[in-house]
């Protein structure tokens, strides 16, 4: 039997289109799926590409048919399936074979399984993959997390089924163990954002401005051309323009909204809490998907209370104030997702490359965007700065954010709901609050818990004279 160069399990949604990416780039693959008939339809359906692809029924089959030393990529859903496939493939592997965890893990199973592989077991890589369905089948942006040398030996696979942006590929390897899934964990945190905030500027526009979607899309549309232009605008623009069949109703109009999740963006909120990094859009928009989910309290609060939102007054909000708004929000997000990476990587001792970061983000992954260029060139000047004071940001913030103010203002006042812009206009004004209000949390904590201050005019440890008057 003539061996494949890689091998893969998992051909569900994202492995079957790695695989065919993998063929299409001229390796020769090896898979294996545990539902057999899903592995006959996947090569049945394989065209031009069957002849690269060897379909095998068992683990011992899928094992034999790869050449020494072996990689076999995994793309199973994360947690206990990835523990089951490394426990049924170990004992079938010989020393210096690898296994590649492709899903989305939690980077701290992704630390323990590089543990387990540093103490004698196959050698094992953790690779962060976005894009979705096309970005598999197309060019994914793909963020590793191992040893080099494991890395060095998978790469050229790869860099050559990854995207390219302007021809350099977006794979690379972010440090050791959990790296690459922890990247790829708040990559999908930023997605969260990203998401949450163009769908709160939709609701601006449909429920403050009765704008009908088909106009809501022709905005999308024109903002695409300009600084926000990104993947998930332009889909934003494609959905709003699509009439369900079945009504004649704009398709937005007719889907639940109730929205679903996996877990990532909950994960970057744990991760952000654990390293006290500030991440409020993040933490907004995974809250936002909590609180669509309660469909039925939402009813219930809408019948006790009155429906929320209100008609803004004619002529409150301009479009291109939506826009400059979103700007503003967009650089918020992405400054605190790339602090939080930043604090990660000094925690971790991971030393985690920020400009590359930004560089595997901008083409194939589903926040691709033309600002992660500017935000690379940013990163790569002075890293460790947060991106809000990088010259090109700044003065991008100083532009933007009086829309991004007057927009969360005229939407509180009538009842529109901006998480994650509103949070992110509450950070961005708190960074440029010299004096906060935190000597009155100071205050309450000494009194109630003797937890001492210190003074403005110098020293720690002081304690009120609560005491004396009877606190
Ligand atoms: P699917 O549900 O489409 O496919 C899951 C695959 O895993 C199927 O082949 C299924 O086999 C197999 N599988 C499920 N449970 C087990 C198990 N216990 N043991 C062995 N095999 C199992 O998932 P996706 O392709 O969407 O996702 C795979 C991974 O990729 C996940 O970690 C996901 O989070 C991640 N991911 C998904 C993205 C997406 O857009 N969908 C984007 C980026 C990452 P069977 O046919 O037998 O059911």
């Amino acid at each position: 039997m003539t061996q494949s160069e890689i091998g893969l399990i998992g051909l569900g949604t994202m492995g079957a289109m790695l695989a065919l990416n993998i063929a299409e780039k001229g390796f020769a693959i090896a898979v294996w799926n545990r539902t057999t008939e899903v592995t006959q339809r996947f090569v049945a359906n394989a065209g031009d590409l069957a002849p690269r692809i060897t379909a095998t029924q068992s683990l011992a089959e899928l094992v034999r048919s790869l050449k020494a030393p072996r990689a076999i990529i995994l793309m199973v859903p994360a947690g206990q399936p990835v523990d089951d496939q490394i426990a049924a493939l170990t004992p079938l592997l010989d020393e210096g074979d690898m296994i590649i965890d492709a899903g989305n893990a939690n980077f701290r199973d992704t630390n323990r399984r590089a543990q387990d592989a540093a103490k004698g077991g196959p050698q094992f890589l953790g690779i962060g993959v976005s894009g979705g369905e096309e970005g598999a089948r197309h060019g994914p942006s793909i963020m590793g997390g191992g040893r080099a040398q494991d890395w060095a030996r998978i790469e050229p696979v790869l860099q050559a089924i990854a995207a390219k942006y302007e021809g350099t590929p977006c794979a690379t390897l972010m440090g050791e163990a959990g790296a690459g899934h922890f990247v790829k964990t708040v990559h999908n945190g930023i997605e969260y954002a990203d998401m949450q905030m163009i769908a709160e500027v939709y609701g601006v526009m449909r429920d403050g401005m009765s704008m009908p979607a088909a106009a809501i899309s022709g905005l999308f549309d024109g903002w695409n051309k300009g600084p926000l232009q990104s993947y998930l605008i332009e889909i934003s623009a494609a959905v709003t323009a699509v009439v369900d069949q079945k009504t004649n109703r704009p398709i937005v109009d007719v889907i639940l909204d109730r929205a679903g999740q996996k877990g990532t963006g909950r994960w970057t909120a744990i991760e952000a809490q654990h390293l006290s990094a500030p991440i409020p859009v993040i933490e907004a928009a995974v809250m936002a998907r909590n609180t669509s989910a309660r469909l039925e309290e939402r009813l219930k609060g809408e019948a006790r209370f009155g429906a929320a939102p209100q008609t803004l007054p004619e002529g409150a909000l301009m479009p291109q104030d939506l826009e400059a708004a979103m700007i503003a929000g967009k650089i918020l997000c992405y400054a605190q997702g790339f602090a939080l990476i930043s604090a990660a990587s000094d925690e971790f001792g991971w030393a985690l490359p920020l400009p590359e970061i930004a560089k595997v983000w901008r083409e194939g992954c589903i926040i691709r965007s033309a600002m992660l260029n500017d935000m690379a060139q940013a990163l790569a000047e002075e890293p460790g700065r947060n991106l809000i004071f990088a010259p090109f940001f700044a003065d991008h913030l100083e532009k933007s954010h009086k829309a991004l103010r007057k927009l969360v203002a005229q939407a509180a006042l009538c009842g529109l709901p901006l998480p994650a812009l509103a949070s992110g206009l509450a950070w961005f004004d708190m960074m440029r609050t010299g004096r906060s209000t935190a000597n009155m949390i100071q205050a309450q904590r000494d009194f109630f818990g003797a937890h001492g201050f210190e003074r403005i005019d110098g020293g720690a440890d002081h304690h009120g004279p609560w005491a004396l008057q009877g606190g």
